[in-house]
């Protein structure tokens, strides 16, 4: 496919449905297993005498993935150093040069596909679905970015300067890519602070980066929990910071940015409380397939997920029947099987909040329909998918980061009026419309306040440089990742005029 009449393909990922590759594929992640993996901060000289943590599958509490040495805060100083240090080097280089190290890194990904396929699968508990898009879109990001730079970079184009890069666990190998090529392909020298949760995954990344070709000083890691992240955003020497993650955290980060004189750029990607709007023409067997895909898959871990499903009332009891008995097809468990479709939820922590929430919400509840979990589900952090119909969309206040969906109905007549509450939570990322009438479409679509409108699909996995993803309100700052835009925001642009 060519697309915006560039040549750049999209990664194609793994053929799973191929038995043989399957099997190769197999053999490849349980040969990659056998090594322990291992991981810390580069500039790790304070971390020496702090003791490696075990890092536990959350599928499988007894396989240990590796060890992680997280660092403190007081690491923070030197690494930022060594990174506004390694700048204006890095800078010089030119576009193409960058632009290469991410071509040879997205290669160098494709390459070690079932290394990093098999962290995935162990670290961040994915199917090996997910796992295989995961890398796709990894891989993507840097295409995608290489080609946006050369093509649109000014060539007096300066960047910021040293940029932190803080990451989230749903999208380990993605997220953590995707912020952290932008930022170096524009020019800027880059201190990436995944989350503590996937370290091994971004470790693994950060050496395949350097190995295509970045310098090791212009592109830090640090390995830690959240007093690391908030010591790099309140440190005055960097110019920039990239988040994904939560709303909250997000405003932490912009209040300490804001206190600065020298505006430093924030861009951050939220959460979300996503919404679906089915009226009486949809077709509902797409309606069903759209709704299991957008509330559940990854367990409903996406930023991008389904949280709310609003039913018009004269087809919901039907689609309710129709959504519940697909729910039961459903299988939780094992991701490391082709036929699993959820997998567990990332911590003990996460799986407490959303067991909590369901208690909390489903005594109110007009109807509630909850899957079955395997039988070993104890040696796991698993969340059976979870249907709670309510009375009312005002019952719902926050996001809830899990395989949870909400259900309404609403009378036509009520239309405008559900368009204004889902709008009132003040979130804007994601939102599906399911209706056969045009007008319809063309009414919610300009109503509704989201980044990504899906009409008649489902409403997540959003394909880089297809559609741009991001949103803006409680969901972000926006540009959109995967988007025209994005590396725009990681340099300075200047005009210049002369006499004539
Ligand atoms: N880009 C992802 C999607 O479209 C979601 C990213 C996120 O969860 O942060 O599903």
């Amino acid at each position: 496919r060519q697309l915006y009449g560039k040549e750049r393909l999209n990664s194609q990922g793994v053929d799973l449905s191929n038995e043989q590759v399957l099997q190769q594929l197999q053999q490849s992640m349980n040969a990659a297993a056998t090594q322990p993996f291992q991981a810390a901060s580069l500039l790790a000289v304070a971390d020496v005498a702090a003791a490696a943590q075990a890092v536990n599958n959350p599928a499988n509490h007894a396989d240990v993935v590796g060890e992680v040495v997280f660092s403190q805060p007081a690491v923070v100083a030197d690494v930022v150093a060594a990174a506004v240090a390694a700048q204006g080097e890095w800078a010089a280089l030119p576009v193409a040069e960058r632009a290469a190290c991410l071509r040879r890194f997205a290669d160098l990904m494709e390459a070690q596909q079932p290394v990093l396929m098999m962290l995935a699968l162990r670290e961040a508990g994915k199917t090996l679905a997910n796992a295989s898009a995961e890398i796709r879109e990894a891989v993507d990001f840097c295409r995608y970015y290489a080609q946006e730079a050369e093509q649109t970079l000014a060539a007096d184009a300066k960047p910021l300067g040293t940029v932190v890069t803080i990451s989230p666990w749903n999208f380990p190998l993605a997220i953590f890519v995707g912020q952290t090529v932008a930022a170096l392909v524009a020019g800027n020298t880059v201190i990436a602070k995944p989350a503590e949760q996937t370290s091994l995954i971004a470790h693994y990344a950060i050496g395949l980066l350097h190995q295509a070709g970045v310098p090791r000083a212009a592109l830090q890691l640090i390995l830690g929990a959240g007093d690391v992240g908030a010591a790099l955003t309140q440190d005055e020497r960097i110019n920039g910071v990239i988040f994904t993650g939560s709303t909250e955290v997000a405003r932490l980060i912009s209040r300490s940015l804001g206190q600065r004189h020298d505006n430093p750029v924030l861009i951050a990607e939220t959460g979300g409380q996503n919404a679906m709007i089915v009226d009486s023409t949809a077709l509902a067997e797409q309606v069903c397939v759209d709704v299991l895909n957008s509330a559940f898959d990854s367990a409903g871990q996406r930023c991008s997920a389904l949280r709310v499903l609003c039913l018009q009332d004269d087809i919901a009891e039907h689609m309710l029947s129709m959504i519940k008995g697909a729910m039961d097809e459903l299988r939780v468990g094992d991701p490391c099987l082709l036929a699993t479709d959820i997998g567990p939820v990332i911590d003990a922590e996460a799986q407490q909040n959303l067991l909590a929430h369901i208690e909390r919400v489903q005594s109110g509840a007009r109807s509630v329909h909850q899957i079955k979990l395997p039988e070993n589900a104890a040696a796991a952090t698993f969340v059976a998918p979870v249907l709670l119909e309510l009375n009312n969309l005002s019952e719902l206040k926050r996001e809830v980061f899990g395989p949870v969906l909400h259900v309404v109905r609403y009378a036509a007549a009520d239309l405008d009026k559900v368009i204004d509450q889902i709008n009132s939570k003040g979130y804007a990322l994601t939102h599906g419309i399911h209706s056969r009438i045009d007008s319809t479409v063309a009414h919610i679509g300009s109503r509704i306040q989201a980044g990504n409108v899906y009409v008649n699909r489902n409403i997540v996995g959003a394909v880089v440089g297809v559609q741009p993803f991001g949103g803006h309100g409680l969901s972000g700052t926006g540009p959109k990742a995967g988007g025209p835009f994005y590396l725009q925001r990681l340099v300075q642009c200047r005009h210049w005029r002369m006499p004539v």
